[in-house]
C-alpha cells in the first residue's frame, strides 16, 4: 500500500504535466497571455470576454482581402458572418487596419494617419473609413465575442502617412512629418520619426513613408505604454484581443516584444521572408508568433509548381510549431492556383496555427470541403508529425495524436487514383477517410500496416472509425 502511494506520488504529477502540456499549450503566446490578462486588466473597465475559444484551438479567418468593397459596409458584412464562422470551427478573426488613413474612405488602412479615428471624425475626406463607422466596428467586435471569437487588430506602426510638410532640422530637408489628427491623440512631428536627434534610422523604411522611431520614449508611451496608448485603447476601449503586426522588418523585434509584454494578447508578426531560419530567429527575439512564409513558398512550389518533394523543405512550423501561423494566401499574394485546396489540406492537417483567407472561404473554393478540413484540424490533427512517403506527385504524413486520435493524410497531385501501404499508429483497427473522398474502411494489421487510397488531384484523411 505504501509502495503504491509512493508510486502514485511519482506517476500522478507526470500524468498531470503531460495533460497540461497537451491541452493548455496550444500556442506559446496563449499561456503567458492569460497570466498577463489577470495581472493587467483587473482595473480595466473593458468588457473582458471570458468565454472566447482559446486562440490556436481552431482556425483563424483573415476577414478581408485587398480592395474589399468601399462604401463603409465591410464591418456590417463581417458581422453577418461571425456566428457561422464560429460554428464552422474558426476561433479568431483578423481585421484590416481599422483606423483612419491618408486615403480616407478608399484606404485599406496601411497608410495610417489617426490611430484613434475609427470612423467618427471628419478628416482625410470622410467620416467613415472604407470599412464603416466606429459604432459599426464596436458592434462587430461585440458580435464576434458573443460568438466566442477573438478579434485580432492589424497594427501598422512602422510608418505613417498624411502629415503636413515641415523642415527637419536634423537633415535640413522638408518631410511630411507634422501630424495633428482630429482625435487630438498622438500628435507627431519630426522628433517622432527618422532621423531625429537621438536616432538616425531603424531596420527598414516602407515606400518613402515617414518612418516612426520606436526608440523615442514619447513614441513608446503613445503607442503602448501610456494608459491611453494605442495598444491600451484598442484593447480596453475597442475590445481587440490580439495583434497582427504589419511589416515588422521595418523595425527591431524588441518593439513587438515590449508591446506584447505591456498589454498581452496573441501576437503574430508579418516578417516577409521565405527563410525558415530567419523566421525562427525573429520569433525568438520578438517572443511572439510569425506567419510561416517559408511554408507558404514551399507549398506554392509543391502544389502550383507540381513537385510535392518541396514539402520536405525547411519551414517555421517544423522548427517551432507553437510560433508558426500557416497560410495558403493573404491580402498581398491574393492568388488562385489549381492545387490550392491541396495546400489547405496540408496546413489543416499539419502543425502550426492555420489561417483561412476570406476569398478562399467565401468566394473561390468549396466551403463544405474547407469546413470539413477545419473539423479535421480541430478534432483529429494533434501531436507530432512523421512524413511517411513523398515523391513528386504523392505525399503521406501522420499526426501522432495527443488528446485526439491523430490522423494520416494522403495528398495526391497526380491525374489518377493512388494507393499505398503505410504504417499507422493503430493495430487491428477499422479506419476511414474523414473527407469522404474514399469510401474504403480498411482494417489495420496487427503490425499496424494498412493500404490507403486517394482520388486524383485530391486528398484523403484517415483515422479510426
Ligand atoms: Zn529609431
Ligand atoms: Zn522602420
Amino acid at each position: 500500500m505504501k509502495n503504491l502511494q509512493n508510486l502514485l506520488k511519482i506517476i500522478l504529477p507526470i500524468c498531470l504535466l503531460l495533460i497540461g502540456c497537451s491541452k493548455e499549450k496550444l500556442l506559446d503566446d496563449q499561456s503567458s497571455d492569460d497570466q498577463l490578462l489577470k495581472q493587467k486588466s483587473v482595473s480595466s473597465k473593458a468588457v473582458v470576454a471570458s468565454n472566447l475559444k482559446p486562440i490556436g484551438s481552431g482556425v483563424m479567418m483573415q476577414a478581408f482581402y485587398w480592395d474589399v468593397p468601399a462604401g463603409g459596409n465591410w464591418w456590417n458584412t463581417l458581422e453577418g458572418k461571425v456566428q457561422d464562422w464560429s460554428n464552422a470551427g474558426i476561433d479568431a478573426i483578423w481585421l484590416p487596419p481599422a483606423s483612419k488613413a491618408q486615403n480616407g474612405a478608399f484606404s485599406m488602412g496601411y497608410d495610417p494617419f489617426d490611430y484613434f479615428d475609427f470612423g467618427q471624425y471628419n478628416q482625410m475626406g470622410s467620416v467613415e473609413t472604407r470599412f464603416g463607422s466606429e459604432n459599426e466596428l464596436k458592434t462587430l467586435i461585440t458580435s464576434a465575442h458573443n460568438a466566442q471569437l477573438s478579434v485580432i487588430a492589424d497594427i501598422v506602426i512602422n510608418h505613417n502617412s498624411g502629415g503636413q510638410s515641415e523642415i527637419n532640422p536634423v537633415n535640413g530637408q522638408s518631410n511630411w512629418t507634422k501630424f495633428t489628427p482630429l482625435s487630438g491623440k498622438f500628435t507627431r512631428d519630426y522628433n517622432d520619426f527618422h532621423p531625429n536627434h537621438n536616432h538616425g534610422s531603424d531596420s527598414g523604411i516602407f515606400g518613402g513613408f515617414p518612418d516612426l522611431c520606436h526608440h523615442q520614449v514619447r513614441v513608446q508611451n503613445e503607442l503602448w505604454k501610456n494608459t491611453e496608448s494605442v495598444a491600451k485603447y484598442y484593447k480596453n476601449v475597442m475590445g481587440f484581443d490580439g495583434w497582427r503586426f504589419d511589416y515588422v522588418k521595418g523595425f527591431e523585434p524588441w518593439v513587438v516584444k515590449d508591446w506584447k509584454n505591456e498589454v498581452g494578447g496573441f501576437s503574430v508578426g508579418e516578417y516577409w521572408d521565405g527563410n525558415a531560419g530567419t523566421l525562427d530567429w525573429w520569433t525568438g527575439q520578438a517572443e511572439v508568433s510569425a506567419f510561416d512564409f517559408a511554408c507558404y513558398y514551399k507549398m506554392r512550389d509543391a502544389f502550383n509548381g507540381n513537385n510535392l518533394n518541396e514539402l520536405n523543405g525547411d519551414m517555421l512550423w517544423k522548427r517551432n510549431p507553437m510560433r508558426a501561423v500557416t497560410f495558403v494566401t493573404n491580402h498581398d499574394t491574393d492568388e488562385i492556383y489549381n492545387g490550392k485546396t491541396l495546400a489547405y489540406a496540408y496546413i489543416m492537417t499539419h502543425e502550426g496555427y492555420p489561417t483561412i483567407f476570406y476569398r478562399d472561404y467565401e468566394e473561390w473554393l468549396n466551403k463544405e470541403r474547407l469546413n470539413n478540413l477545419i473539423w479535421i484540424h480541430n478534432n483529429l490533427a494533434g501531436g507530432s508529425t512523421n512524413v511517411l512517403y513523398v515523391d513528386d506527385n504523392e505525399y503521406i504524413a501522420k499526426r501522432n495524436g495527443n488528446n485526439n486520435l491523430g490522423l494520416v493524410v494522403y495528398i495526391n497531385n497526380a491525374d489518377t487514383w493512388q494507393e499505398r501501404w503505410i504504417e499507422t499508429n493503430w493495430s487491428n483497427t477499422v479506419i476511414k477517410d474523414y473527407t469522404g473522398h474514399s469510401g474504403w474502411e480498411p482494417t489495420t494489421q496487427s503490425g499496424r500496416w494498412v493500404k490507403i487510397q486517394v482520388p486524383p488531384k485530391s486528398y484523403s484523411v484517415w483515422a479510426p472509425k
